[in-house]
């Protein structure tokens, strides 16, 4: 492997080959904090599609059936544009997360971190040894150890990938959705047993090979970087002041750094952060904890390695509140205002109105009919009744539905006709009404306005 330098990669050989990153273990306040993280981040993952709220399992995308239940709430398609608000929302968020603290997300909460070093790299410490073992065992030649540890791993990836991948598929057919689809023959359920053998796939070829090659290549958040922190932002970084000139421990000209490479060692994307702040770092904060452990040894004061921010590392003070962290938070503050909003508006059904195909109007002995289908989706956890009726300044309007009021079960749907009539002697040409539909226990109403159609008068 190339000694890490700005100018290659370090998971990259000098022939151009994959140099594969095995990053020693480390110890400390630091890696104790993620790994309790991970396991609270990997805890929430798992029991989301099991706890019911409402009636519903609390995340439970339903693209069936097109509703989305979250946290006791249904949406269904017409409340689409509310994800609008919580995809930008949550962008917004990271971006003013990594103005103040770098890239904290992706040390901590990432769901690429969260498995590959929660889960895969302690399942790989654990069946091939720490990171010298693994470095020997990939030198070593194709003995029975060798297979038996290496192919054991691979199984033990194979399996924990398809337990995560049918969990993820959890979220989209729901728990007892998905018992009910392993009790079947894959061809019932074809799509979703191909979904989960993708996902499958995806995932153990990238916790197993790719690695930390998706946070370098593939994940645009790391290039976007540079643009959205400052030199007061938080990240980790290496004191230069302090630790240069690098040397012996019993070198009085020397600063702290015994150029060790225990920070580069720990590293999971096998870069040297003495080299100052690189797009490959992900703010895993090992090397903060391999650096202070070194330091406590030599007797010298922890944080070589540091959160700091850059005016912070040279000697400056840092400025937490700044036009940018000003602005981004009164923003923050509007988005989530904005969105808290809109989302106390979602009522607790849906309406919809669409004129019957076939003829725009009938006419009758008694005057002129209009006939619409109604769609009204009950997205409670309770049975509940629907009134419907057209409301009009227009005398002589009158309107009939089969079923008054319309009886809809918990997270159903129906569609019921309505017919809506005005007499001869008091139809003037076509004019604009509403259909009124209200959810008659919650005192809701949903309001669609429509024309009725008939024949020119003159
Ligand atoms: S761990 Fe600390 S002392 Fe060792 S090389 Fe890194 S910065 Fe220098
Ligand atoms: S430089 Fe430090 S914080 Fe950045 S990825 Fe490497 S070990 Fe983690």
């Amino acid at each position: 492997m190339a000694a890490p330098s700005r100018e290659s990669l370090g998971t990259i050989n000098d022939d151009g080959s994959r140099a594969f990153v095995h990053p020693h273990d480390v110890r400390g306040r630091f890696n104790f904090v993620r790994r309790g993280v991970f396991a609270v981040l990997i805890g929430i993952y798992a029991i989301l599609p099991w706890i019911p709220v409402n009636g519903a399992p609390a995340v439970f995308l339903d693209i069936g059936n097109r509703r989305f239940h979250l946290f006791g709430q249904t949406f269904v398609s017409q409340d689409f544009w509310l994800v609008f608000f919580l995809i930008t929302g949550l962008a917004f968020l990271l971006f003013y997360l990594t103005a103040l603290f770098g890239r904290i997300w992706c040390g901590y909460a990432c769901p690429q971190t969260v498995f590959l070093d929660g889960v895969y790299r302690r399942v790989e410490r654990w069946m091939e040894g720490d990171a010298f073992r693994r470095q020997r065992l990939d030198a070593a030649n194709w003995t029975g150890e060798k297979i038996l540890r290496r192919g054991g791993k691979q199984v033990a990836y194979v399996l924990i990938s398809l337990i995560i991948a049918h969990l993820f598929i959890a979220y989209f057919v729901s728990i007892p959705g998905l018992y009910r689809m392993m009790g079947e023959s894959p061809v019932r359920n074809l799509t979703v047993f191909l979904w989960v053998f993708v996902t499958a796939g995806i995932l153990y070829f990238n916790f197993a090979w790719f690695r930390e090659q998706l946070c370098i290549i593939v994940c645009p958040y790391g290039r976007l970087q540079s643009a959205l922190i400052d030199d007061d932002s938080i990240v980790i970084g290496y004191d230069e002041k302090r630790g240069e000139p690098r040397g012996r421990v019993s070198d009085p000209n020397a600063g702290d750094c015994i150029d060790c490479y225990r920070c580069v060692n720990v590293c999971p994307t096998g870069i040297d952060i003495r080299q100052g702040l690189q797009m490959e770092c992900i703010g895993c904060s090992a090397c903060i904890d391999a650096c202070d452990d070194v330091m406590k040894r030599i007797d010298r004061p922890a944080g070589l390695i540091r959160y700091d921010s850059m005016n912070g590392l040279a000697g400056r003070a840092t400025r937490l509140a700044r036009p940018r962290t000003i602005l981004y938070t009164v923003l923050l503050l509007i988005g989530a205002g904005v969105f808290l909003f809109s989302l106390s508006q979602v009522s607790s059904f849906t309406g919809s109105v669409t004129r019957m195909t076939g003829a725009p109007y009938y006419q009758q002995q008694d005057g002129v009919r209009n006939h619409f289908h109604v769609r009204v989706i009950n997205k409670s956890k309770d049975p509940a009744e629907f009134a419907i009726r057209a409301v009009s300044g227009t005398e002589g309007l009158t309107w009939s539905t089969p079923e008054t009021p319309l009886h809809i079960e918990p997270n159903q749907e129906r569609v019921t006709p309505l017919f809506v009539s005005i007499s001869h002697a008091d139809y003037e040409g076509s004019f604009p009404f509403e259909i009124h539909i209200e959810n008659t226990a919650a005192g809701q109403t949903v309001t669609r306005r429509v024309t009725f159609l008939g024949p020119d008068p003159g």
